[in-house]
């Protein structure tokens, strides 16, 4: 579904990606893992047309991704939940919800995917009115995620949705990812939490200074001894 091939990125004098190459296949949990700096975000924020590579292609359903503006990403199914969540802090839930569905025309279908948005985060349906900056840390990446539900993804990117959140939310949220993954979306999620992000993906890629280091089946890579020791914490 997702073929980045050699993408090369600097930012100034910095080269924060050297040669990145990945697959994603529909359907699939994809999980990009790596320390502070590795280059995840920058990943993200390239294929969604936001950060421009000096070298390298990006393919999505055949579609040439890099030739196509940022703003008509979103159109192609391509979207991002960034990370720190990004939601209007002075918009209440549901009109952060509509936000995802800006660039769309089929009223019926919006309806539809909200109570859909809402099934999945009955949080959200609670709190609908409730403004956005007033939710917790968690509530805020529900409503992240909800928000880019609205936009009707084909391929969801979530840029570290674990971040400064307590583990028993974060579970929660990663089995919002899995539920909606059965249901048919294809994911690929960005994370520094190895642990969880490898036990929810189908495929991990472990990215380090800018480069991807080795990849693999996510559950052999639970086991992989260089990722025990450097990203779990393990003697
Ligand atoms: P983190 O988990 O800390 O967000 P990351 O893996 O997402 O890390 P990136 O944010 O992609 O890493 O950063 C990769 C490298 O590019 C880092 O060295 C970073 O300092 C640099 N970088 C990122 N954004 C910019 C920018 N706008 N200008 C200059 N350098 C940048």
């Amino acid at each position: 579904m997702l073929h980045v091939k050699e993408l090369d990125v600097y930012y100034g004098g910095i080269h924060a990606l050297r040669g990145i190459s990945f697959d994603i296949e529909e359907g699939k949990i994809v999980t990009l893992i790596g320390g502070n700096g590795a280059g995840k975000t920058t990943t993200l924020r390239t294929i969604s047309g936001l950060v421009t590579p000096k070298e390298g292609t990006i393919k999505f359903k055949n579609q040439n991704l890099l030739k196509i503006p940022s703003e008509k990403i979103v159109g192609q199914g391509v979207v991002q939940v960034p990370e720190g969540r990004r939601i209007f802090v002075e918009l209440n839930v549901e009109e952060n919800l509509m936000m995802g569905a800006y660039l769309r025309r089929d009223k019926q279908v919006i309806d539809e995917d909200l109570e859909y948005v809402y099934k999945i985060f009955p949080r959200l349906k609670e709190r609908r009115r409730q403004m956005g900056g007033t939710l917790s840390g968690g509530e805020q990446q529900m409503l992240a995620i909800g928000r880019a539900i609205m936009s009707k993804p084909r391929l969801l990117m979530l840029d570290e949705p674990s971040m400064g959140l307590a583990p028993i939310i974060v579970e929660e949220i990663f089995e919002c990812i899995k539920y909606l993954n059965d249901n048919g979306l294809t994911v690929l999620l960005v994370e520094q939490n190895a642990n969880i992000a490898l036990q929810l993906a189908d495929v991990g890629y472990v990215i380090e200074t800018g480069e991807i280091a080795f990849s693999g089946e996510a559950k052999s890579l639970l086991k992989d001894d260089r990722v025990r020791k450097a990203y779990l914490g393990e003697e």
